[in-house]
């Protein structure tokens, strides 16, 4: 299987932290050309996010549209516009901004109506909120926060982040209470969020 790093850096050779190269198949025809991706549970399974979340992502930034159901994106792609995007997702979301290890598990905290996105490292345990530094990164920031709010699964492969408690903005503590009765936790989510979710 080829890979390259995580960091987008393929000249450093030991580099520790791999991902595959995307393998990809265009197919159809005039408007119909859509891109199949052969490897994206390797590739999800490698930055610990989950496929649908990078397929989401990858067809916004990229001007397409995800068809879940063929795990394609509409519209012809290559490896190497893909990588660019996947490198920048990288950065923000998948890496702690601490100590840059990309070892990171997202949470939600603060109100219901309108959480933000946290990242909790499991290699240094820095809670870091997402930053917004541009329209790419604010869409992934979405993404990640629609998915955690629909109770989506956030399956760990490596990594195993402690239990961690977040302090809420003070303007959002009352909000939070109100809102806490009628709150469901699905389960799953609960065990693989490390954070208390959407308290
Ligand atoms: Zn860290």
């Amino acid at each position: 299987m080829s890979t390259m790093n995580m960091n987008g850096n393929d000249n450093d050779t030991s580099y520790r932290y791999k991902m595959p190269v995307f393998k990809v198949t265009v197919a159809g025809k005039g408007n119909g050309v859509y891109t199949i991706f052969n490897n994206i549970d390797d590739i999800s399974k490698s930055l610990n996010h989950p496929t649908e979340v990078i397929m989401k992502y990858l067809a916004i930034v990229s001007g397409s549209s995800y068809i879940q159901a063929r795990e394609t994106i509409t519209g012809p792609h290559d490896p190497a516009e893909l990588k660019e995007f996947i490198m920048e997702y990288n950065k923000y979301l998948v890496f702690c901004s601490k100590c840059n290890i990309p070892e990171t598990v997202p949470g939600l905290s603060g109100s219901k109506k309108n959480p933000t996105l946290q990242f909790c490292c499991s290699a240094c345990k820095n809670t870091t909120e997402a930053k917004s530094v541009n329209k790419r990164i604010d869409k992934g920031i979405d993404i990640i926060i629609k998915y955690l709010k629909a109770g989506g699964e956030w399956k760990i492969h490596k990594a195993n982040c402690v239990k961690q408690e977040i302090e809420p903005d003070g303007a959002d503590q009352t909000e939070q209470s109100d809102e806490s009765s009628n709150l469901v936790l699905p389960s799953a989510q609960e065990r693989a969020n490390p954070f208390n979710f959407l308290k």
